[in-house]
């Protein structure tokens, strides 16, 4: 699945309803689930509820760009277009990467 098309899918699923509950609502909601991925890795759950919690933080922030009127795939590309946003290399070399 393309991220153009999983986004379009999360809007025809909950597009109302986030429209309805507000981006700082939503904002909300998305670090929520980042808290709940975060927990799951720490608490080293199984591989399938990491999967789950990982699905929630990205079906979450294609709700946040939903409302905000952002394509998640040309955000990404814009920005990296294949390198670091920042060396500009493919694999990064900035310093303070581990
Ligand atoms: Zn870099």
């Amino acid at each position: 699945m393309e991220i153009k098309e999983a986004q379009e899918m999360m809007k025809r699923i909950y597009y109302d309803r986030d429209r309805s509950r507000g981006i700082d609502r939503t904002v909300l909601r998305t670090f929520q689930e980042l808290a709940e991925l975060s927990d799951a890795i720490m608490i080293n759950a199984s591989h399938d509820e990491i999967v789950s919690e990982v699905a929630d933080v990205f079906a979450w922030l294609c709700s946040l760009a939903n409302l905000l009127d952002v394509d998640l795939g040309s955000a990404l590309i814009s920005k990296y277009d294949n390198v670091c946003s920042r060396c500009g290399k493919s694999p990064c070399v900035c310093d303070d990467t581990p």
